[in-house]
């Protein structure tokens, strides 16, 4: 597909049925009716960022901001595994005094203990700060380009650097993570333009992951004010990355839930073949404010909405680690 087929289809309403259906009979092809559950832990929501459109940006006063111990990450981890889960995903934001070498005998704590793959999203570090985690253990690394136009990115990341996001991705690809990317849909001064430089990125870097999430505008930052995009545009943006990388998983995110119910169940038969589950103790997780998140609120809720959920799509759940399968 090239750029101006790309651009057709993502401005195209009456396409997004049609496209939709191309993404499930590709996910299906590739990666059978499997859906990989991923238990995540939010670790902390200190942030020296100031992303326009993130809820934990550090001039946002409305949060109160937590660490959790590396104990209770460690806990937690083993909840998820005892659950059945084979991926712990831990993650925070732009830790201003991130302890780099108590997250890395984390990581080697979980792995010695569980038999889970470990994956960190713990935003932009030096090289050699991702060896050590490697070593340590750590599996895989979400960091998500944003947006692969640097005008818009730089618009929405102030103080912030697109070249260094591009090297952080290329170091974590470099040390043999298996790489996540991913974007937003719906920013402000988003073009049809802007969204298929990011699948041509998908289409041309050997990510792993690729995360597409609507645009939740969060309270207390400059975007709190917007409105989420129409729900088939997001879905057009993931079913074209489906089929331009049709190897990489892509979750459903909890961000769909912003559209209801019955979203998350659309963006599974639009190509996408992961589900995330909030494994951070609760009290804490109510100050992980991103975005607000649907009300449904518990880890238990959150299973059992997910369970059925499969259960009506005829899908089911991956026993093992769901780990990369695109070739390098
Ligand atoms: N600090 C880490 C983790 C960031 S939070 C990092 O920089 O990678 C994880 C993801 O949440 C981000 O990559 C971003 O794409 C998404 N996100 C943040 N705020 C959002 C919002 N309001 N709406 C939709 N997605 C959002």
């Amino acid at each position: 597909m090239d750029e101006r087929e790309i651009i057709r289809l993502l401005d195209d309403a009456e396409a997004t049925a049609g496209l939709c259906a191309r993404a499930d009979r590709e996910r299906r092809r590739v990666h059978g009716d499997v859906v990989h559950l991923r238990a995540i832990v939010e670790f902390s929501n200190r942030c020296v960022g100031r992303c326009a459109y993130c809820g934990l940006r550090c001039d946002n006063d409305l949060v109160s901001r937590y660490d959790l111990s590396w104990e209770t990450v460690i806990e937690r981890a083993g909840c998820a595994a005892a659950d059945g889960f084979r991926t712990i995903v831990l993650q925070s934001g732009e830790h201003p005094g991130l302890d780099v070498e108590g997250l890395g005998q984390t990581v080697a704590a979980i792995k010695e203990r569980f038999d889970v793959a470990v994956t960190l999203s713990v935003g932009e570090w030096p090289r050699e700060v991702y060896r050590a985690w490697r070593e340590a253990g750590a599996d895989r690394y979400l960091l998500k380009l944003e947006a692969a136009d640097r005008e818009l990115y730089g618009t929405l990341h102030p103080g912030m650097s697109w070249e260094n996001r591009r090297r952080c991705i290329d170091d974590l690809l470099a040390l043999g993570y298996e790489t996540g990317s991913g974007n937003i849909v719906g920013l402000p001064g988003q073009t049809a333009e802007h969204l298929a430089a990011d699948i041509l990125d998908w289409a041309r870097t050997p990510y792993d992951m690729i995360s597409v999430s609507p645009l939740i505008p969060a309270a207390g930052t400059p975007l709190g004010d917007l409105d989420p995009p129409p729900i088939d545009r997001v879905l057009r943006v993931l079913a074209l990355g489906r089929l331009v990388a049709p190897g990489a998983h892509m979750p459903s995110t909890t961000a769909m839930c912003v559209y209801g119910r019955q979203a998350r169940a659309r963006a599974m038969r639009s190509g996408a073949n992961v589900i995330m589950i909030d494994y951070t103790p609760r009290e804490a997780a109510a100050a992980y404010e991103i975005y607000e998140r649907a009300a449904c609120g518990s880890t238990e809720s959150c299973r059992e909405c997910t369970a059925a959920t499969l259960d009506e799509l005829g899908l089911s759940v991956g026993r093992g680690r769901g780990g990369g399968i695109r070739r390098r």
